[in-house]
């Protein structure tokens, strides 16, 4: 019994780890704390609900306080989180999760991006997807194993309510990832290609996430496209990678936008960046 409370602490603070960076560490932290107090505690269910709400309380306020402070020290920053008027994220997981951080070289040009866009079209807001931990370079942001350094970003596409056809702020999938813009019969067909040559992980995405709110959006090819211009013209960014039928469907032929490889996953569902 011991010992598979011991296994279980261990795998949690691993998983922590995995999804948080700084959350196994955290929990740590905290059961030095509970260790303490517990001692003082009769044993109960209000005892595990006081352990367990004081450990996300915990968390919370290391995250908001603490983390953002060590890693600006350490050179990132957090993405705004929606103050700005210009980048927020899509869904506030990624801000629990420290999944928002960046080099400041990177947040100045995303914002410098989206200011561009909003010249063309006022009031656009870009959602942004998962970014990068907080901490230490070659620590991957699974399941971005690229998403390591501080310098990647992903950003959700622009889209439209179906029913008003006006800009809508929100996007079809609800993590972000997997309601795809799939290639049109003419179109070069590069998820079907992919998975030919037995890239099995590269259509997984779609598979796993709802699609039920996808017909209630409309893909705004105006305004990505204006999207990846501006970062195109960014003198900061360095690749951006989108499907191939998506970069001639908007008509780009500059190196910048590139090809991924049939080793990651797909790109219609959004934009990857990097400094
Ligand atoms: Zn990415």
């Amino acid at each position: 019994m011991q010992f598979l409370r011991f296994f279980a602490q261990v795998l949690l603070v691993f998983l922590l780890t995995a999804i948080s960076q700084v959350g196994g560490l955290i929990y740590l932290l905290h059961l030095i704390f509970w260790r303490v107090l517990a001692k003082k505690l009769e044993n109960g269910w209000q005892k595990w609900l006081l352990r367990w709400s004081s450990f996300v309380l915990f968390y919370g306020l290391f995250c908001a306080f603490v983390v953002p402070l060590l890693a600006s020290i350490t050179g990132r920053v957090p993405l705004p989180l929606g103050k700005n008027g210009l980048l927020l994220p899509l869904h506030f997981g990624t801000v629990i999760l420290n999944r928002h951080y960046v080099k400041p070289a990177l947040k100045t040009a995303a914002t410098e991006a989206v200011l561009a866009l909003q010249k063309r079209f006022p009031g656009t807001q870009v959602n942004y997807l998962d970014a990068n931990f907080p901490f230490f370079d070659e620590f991957p942001l699974l399941p971005h194993l690229s998403h390591d350094d501080g310098e990647k970003l992903d950003l959700a596409f622009l889209y439209l309510d179906a029913k008003t056809g006006l800009p809508s702020t929100q996007a079809p999938s609800p993590i972000g990832y997997g309601a795809c813009e799939g290639p049109l019969p003419h179109e070069n067909n590069m998820p079907k290609t992919c998975q030919q040559k037995g890239h099995w992980q590269y259509n997984l995405l779609p598979r796993l996430v709802s699609q039920r709110k996808k017909k209630a959006y409309l893909f705004d090819e105006i305004r990505t496209k204006a999207l990846v211009q501006a970062f195109v013209q960014h003198p900061q960014i360095r690749k951006i990678f989108i499907e191939p039928h998506l970069k001639s469907r908007l008509g780009f032929n500059a190196s910048k936008v590139r090809f991924h490889g049939c080793q990651a996953v797909r790109h219609d569902d959004h934009l990857h960046v990097e400094l």
